[in-house]
């Protein structure tokens, strides 16, 4: 393998790797679904070597049920996909095919290198270009952690181990392979992923895979927003985000996610309120329920906004313009770093201006607001208001009772007008008009 002679050549180690058995690893291969084991079984039959690999491996060591399950083959895209009826090839930089096999997806990638040559890096020394197929052995050593590179083989229940990956599971840590800070500047998500992998899954980061990263954590200014937001997205919604927003302040990383986030936390009302909203996000991913990334995001930047919609009111702006102003302020700096998408932007944008609307509980208002097409979002988010103690408790209670009380009593609720008079001498407008705020 001219890779390996390569690295003989230049004095770099070339890994013999470790097979460890059933017996010691204790992974039976039923433990695979169906589609993962028929993959690897057609591969195999087709002359080719075929392992289960990653983060499927590693959960599955560690007692969870995987997300979804990787193969890794030496055989090309273009040799994998005759090979099944429902399959396609995927990625344009990195080819990868997908095989469907009843409701499940598999995705089978050839073993890569990171090839010490051909691959070209920015001036940190951040990967641009590194697509070149490649033996397991350098395949193994690309991959980030130890932990996911381990390669399980469902023919002879083998796990092929080339850095150590089963020790550092049984010993509960991630360990980067290779280099950290060289591994980090090639890819400075990696040092997410150290924080999203290790809440996740409860392991904690080496020392010598912890250390660098402070230092390199202006690195994630280098990455392009949409990777950042994918996985700010996956780091939030992985069912540890309350875990991973501590881990990512212990490491140093905080700052360099969401700008302006180490300010929001260091005020008592802020870090309760992005604790209060996160601890609640944890609950019901973990419970299986459907979370709203835009009600997250509009949670974390709420303090942001406030904040800047304050200092716009004290220039003497009309409230409604200056929230308006304040919401394209922080809108604008975030975006800037991660690509929130404009679906996002646009529900955020809806639960802020939402919140002015809660404070008007007199005339016709409470009853537009509660037909408001989002007003369960806005409404939940004022409950986290509530809580962390932004505004009155009695106010949540007023809007819940509201929601659920008949005709009667609603009325009865209502607070008496001390709204500006000028707003009732207008002349009625088409019913969209009525969904603008005023809260001057
Ligand atoms: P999960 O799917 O639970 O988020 P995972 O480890 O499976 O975790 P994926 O993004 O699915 O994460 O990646 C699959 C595998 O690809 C990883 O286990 C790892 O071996 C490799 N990998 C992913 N991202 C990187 C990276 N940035 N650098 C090096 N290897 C990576
Ligand atoms: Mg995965």
């Amino acid at each position: 393998m001219i890779q390996r002679l390569i690295r003989r050549v230049l004095g770099l180690a070339v890994e013999t790797p470790q097979r460890v058995r059933r017996a010691k690893h204790g992974l039976a291969r039923d433990a695979l679904t169906p589609g993962a084991l028929k993959v690897c079984e057609v591969l195999r039959d087709a002359g080719y070597s075929a392992y289960v690999v990653g983060g499927a491996v590693r959960d599955l060591l560690l007692g969870f049920v995987p997300k979804d399950f990787d193969v890794a083959t030496d055989a090309r895209p273009e040799e994998v996909k005759p090979l099944f009826r429902r399959a396609m090839v995927i990625g344009r930089r990195f080819r990868l095919v997908h095989v469907m096999l009843g409701g499940e997806t598999v995705e089978v990638s050839t073993f890569r290198a990171a090839d010490l040559e051909t691959t070209q890096k920015d001036e940190h020394g951040r990967v641009l270009r590194d697509n070149v197929f490649g033996s397991q052995e350098d395949d193994a050593r690309r991959r980030d952690f130890s932990v996911n590179a381990l390669y399980y083989d469902p023919a002879t229940e083998e796990v092929i181990d080339y850095h150590g990956g089963l020790a550092d599971l049984k010993k509960r840590v991630m360990r980067v392979i290779g280099d950290p800070e060289e591994r980090y500047r090639e890819d400075p998500v990696r040092m997410l992923r150290a924080v999203r992998l290790g809440a996740k899954l409860g392991l904690t980061l080496d020392a010598t895979t912890r250390a660098p990263i402070r230092r390199l954590a202006p690195l994630l200014e280098r990455v392009p927003p949409a990777r950042l937001f994918d996985e700010m997205l996956k780091l939030l919604l992985s069912g540890h985000a309350s875990a991973c927003l501590r881990q990512l302040r212990e490491v140093g990383l905080h700052k360099g996610v969401l700008p302006m986030l180490d300010v929001i936390l260091d005020q008592p009302l802020g870090e309760r309120f992005v604790t209060l909203a996160l601890g609640q996000t944890d609950a019901r991913v973990l419970a299986d329920r459907p979370v709203s990334p835009a009600f997250l995001f509009a949670a974390l930047l709420w303090h942001e906004v406030l904040a800047a919609w304050k200092s716009h009111r004290a220039q003497g702006e009309p409230s409604a313009l200056a929230l308006e102003a304040a919401m394209d302020e922080v809108l604008d700096t975030q975006c800037e770093k991660l690509a929130i998408t404009r679906k996002l932007t646009a529900t955020m944008r809806e639960v802020w201006a939402m919140q002015p609307r809660f404070e008007m509980r007199s005339g016709q208002r409470p009853w537009r607001l509660i037909e408001a097409e989002r007003f369960r979002m806005g409404y939940d988010f004022l409950a986290l208001r509530a809580a962390s103690g932004e505004v009155s408790a009695d106010l949540e209670v007023w809007w819940r009772t509201f929601q659920s009380a008949d005709d009667e009593t609603r009325k009865e609720m209502l607070l008496p007008d001390t709204g500006p008079k000028k707003r009732r001498r207008r002349r009625k407008k088409s019913p969209g008009a009525s969904a603008s705020p005023s809260t001057d």
